[in-house]
Formats: C-alpha cells, structure tokens, sequence
C-alpha cells in the first residue's frame, strides 16, 4: 500500500478504509511523506500570523467551545486598531502572511471586513491576508476579494451527509459549505479545507468521503488536528482524537496531496507537549502562531487546553521557530504560496 501511495498518490476506497481501520507501521510512513515534502517544499515551514478577532459566534456547532449556546463562554472582539495593532506587530516580527479568524459573528459587516482587508493591505502591501469567518454568500467573498483577501480558510468539518446532521444542528448544511468552498475557488481564493480526526461519529467510511472530497476541491491547504473536548458542548463526554492515528492521517494526506499546505495545527501542541513537532516530521508544513493580544487568548476557546495562551507574539515566534528547528526544518515567514 505504502509503494502504490509513493508512485501513484492515491489508494482505491478499499486500501483507505484498511489504513483507517488497521494502525500502519509508522517509521517507514512518516519517512515517505518527509521525502515527498522535501522533494516539493524542501525544509521550509511557513509561519503564518493568526490573529483570532472575535468569539462571538451566530452557529451552534456541537462540538466546538465559542458554540453561541456556551453562555460560559466570556464573549469579546477586537476593533479595528487593535486588529491592525497585531498586524503591525506581526510585520516588525517578520510575519508576511495574516490569518484573521473569527465566529460567524454580525457585527463585522461585509463593509467592516472589507475595510479591516483594505487597511491591512494599504498597511502592508507585501502581505498576504487570510480570512477564516465562515459561510458567507459568493458576493460577500468576492467583495472581500476585492478588497485584497487571497486566501480564505473554511474547513469543511465532514463530507459525510449524515456525520455532518451529527455534528451540526439543522439550520447548517454540508451542501452550503461545500458550496461556499467552490465559490471560493471559483473567485480566485487559494482555500483551505480540512477536518477535525477523531471527531465524535467519525468512521473510516467518513473519513473516506473526506479524502474524495479534498480530490475534487483540491485545496491550496489542508487543515487537519486531533478533535478536542469541551466541557461546555454537548460532546462533553466524547474522547479526543488520537495521536498517533492523526500524525498517520497527516502522512497520508502528504503522500495524497504532495503540494498541499498542511499545517501543523494548535490541536496537535494541545493534545502533545511535541504534537506540533510530530505533525511536522508526519508531513505537515505550516505554523500558525498567535499573533492576538495575550488579554483575549484564552477566550477563543475551541476546545480544552489549547496552548500558547500566555505567550507575547515574540515569544511565540522565537518558541515556533525553535520547534521547527528541533523537529529537522527551517522557519520561513515568506508570503510562502502553495504549489497547488
Ligand atoms: N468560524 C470559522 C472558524 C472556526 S474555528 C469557520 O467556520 O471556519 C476553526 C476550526 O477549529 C474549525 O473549523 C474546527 O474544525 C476546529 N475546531 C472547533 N472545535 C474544535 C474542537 N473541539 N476540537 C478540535 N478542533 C475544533
């Protein structure tokens, strides 16, 4: 199976599901998603500003912390200056790439996102934007186009139909993201999709419509991390995803996407004191440390135990770029395009 994923970058849906329901051996899996990341990105890993800008959020996703029905949660957003203030700080720390993200929250108009894009870009010409806020109409994502975004990050949580309904109340549906996801594409965007693993009703047969799904969309980037509990869901009895089944999911999306970005998420350094550096020697390719001031951290609470949340943005950057270096790669905070 390992030789056909080097040669051919695909498995038919039987060998998927045997790699979802087996444990793979891992030396020998880990080694051909760094071989193929060398051959394509070499040992750059990109480090991208993530500045989280508001936890008000209008959906109730089940499993997730900022879920408007968690009314334990302590609510804030940033304003315009505090926004660009981050931004700023990024830019003197090196940082060429910022990820606003955000809850679908109503208070930022497309008018406002559009002005918080522009001023960013009239700031920084030499940056990239991100937005990741959701499920917007085509209009809305192509007026913040227009306003200077180029990458959106939406993930689209589970192909599955039903998996979705489990996961999701009724006023959401998979077509609407997935619709929001080509039209992304089709604007121009480089997206990124991707899915939580381990996440509660989660099978291999779920996992396998993820992997069709990310071959039909073909994303510039694929976020993945292990699902973490929250108290304050309904999923608060729902174990974690694990480890070492999501560093081989990391792997094989690799070896199936060899010119993805995949970024070594924050779920992975909350479930691992070295879960990013694993992720990293797994495949992935990408860091994303926060840039938000320390004061509202811990309230973009997605889930328990998330790290880094007393970290200054220095700090963060210098800690980051020691991971990397221990893990055998080289922080670059370059603009970093994908290959895709
Ligand atoms: N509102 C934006 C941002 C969502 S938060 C959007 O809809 O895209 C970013 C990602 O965090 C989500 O897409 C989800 O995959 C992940 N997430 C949410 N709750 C989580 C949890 N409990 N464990 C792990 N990841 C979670």
């Amino acid at each position: 199976m390992l030789d056909k994923l080097i040669t051919t970058h695909d498995l038919s849906d039987a060998e998927l599901l045997r790699f979802f329901s087996e444990p793979q051996e891992e030396a020998p899996l880990f080694a051909a998603a760094d071989a193929v990341r060398r051959e394509y990105y070499g040992d750059e890993v990109y480090m991208r500003g993530l500045i989280e800008f508001t936890n008000i959020c209008k959906n109730d996703c089940y499993y997730c912390g900022i879920r408007r029905s968690n009314s334990h949660a302590v609510r804030y957003r940033l304003t315009d200056a505090e926004i660009l203030a981050c931004c700023d700080e990024g830019y003197d720390l090196g940082y060429r790439t910022f990820v606003l993200q955000g809850g679908e929250d109503g208070f930022f108009t497309d008018d406002k996102i559009c002005a918080i894009v522009s001023a960013i870009k009239a700031a920084h010409p030499d940056c990239a934007v991100t937005l990741s806020i959701g499920e917007k109409s085509r209009e809305s994502y192509q007026a913040y186009y227009d306003a200077g975004a180029r990458r959106y990050l939406l993930r689209h949580e589970t192909a599955d139909p039903v998996h979705y309904r489990k996961l999701h109340p009724a006023e959401m549906s998979l077509e609407n993201r997935k619709r929001c996801l080509f039209d992304l594409k089709a604007i121009g965007y480089q997206v990124g999709s991707g899915f939580m693993i381990g996440s509660p009703y989660q099978t291999p047969e779920t996992l396998l419509s993820d992997i069709r799904f990310l071959q039909a969309l073909c994303p510039a980037m694929i976020g993945v991390g292990p699902y973490i509990t929250h108290r304050e869901t309904p999923f608060a009895e729902m174990p974690p995803g694990e480890l070492h089944f999501s560093l081989r999911i990391v792997a094989l999306l690799r070896l199936m996407f060899p010119k993805a970005l995949i970024p070594a998420t924050t779920a992975f350094a909350s479930l691992h004191a070295e879960g990013r550096e694993l992720a990293l020697r797994a495949g992935a390719n990408v860091v994303m440390p926060n840039l938000s001031p320390v004061t509202v951290r811990k309230h973009y609470d997605l889930y328990e135990n998330k790290v880094c949340l007393g970290d200054e943005a220095a700090h963060c950057r210098g800690c980051m770029e020691r991971r990397i270096a221990s893990a055998g790669y080289r922080a670059v905070v370059a603009v970093g395009d994908s290959l895709v």
